[in-house]
């Protein structure tokens, strides 16, 4: 087991915030590829994509394919 400044740590990765992907509504022209993109099914479209933040794992596959850069990480 690891120790930071003195306190036992399991991981000090698992103490990182998860981030997940969030779209702009405002931007985003509802056209799913990201529903496509996204390898853990996190992402589902009804009038605008809408992210699963307890799914997403951050890969960036969707920001990397969104054709008007709708989505962030
Ligand atoms: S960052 Fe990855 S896991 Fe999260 S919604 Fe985008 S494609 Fe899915
Ligand atoms: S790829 Fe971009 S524009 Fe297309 S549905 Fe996803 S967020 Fe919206």
């Amino acid at each position: 087991m690891d120790k930071i400044n003195g306190e036992k740590v399991k991981n000090p990765l698992t103490l990182l915030p998860i981030m997940p992907a969030k779209v702009d509504e405002d931007t985003c022209i509802a056209c799913g590829v990201c529903v496509d993109a996204c390898p853990v099914d996190a992402i589902t479209l009804d009038d605008k994509a809408k992210v699963d933040a307890d799914t997403c794992t951050e890969c960036g596959a969707c920001v990397d394919e969104c054709p008007v850069d709708a989505i962030s990480l």
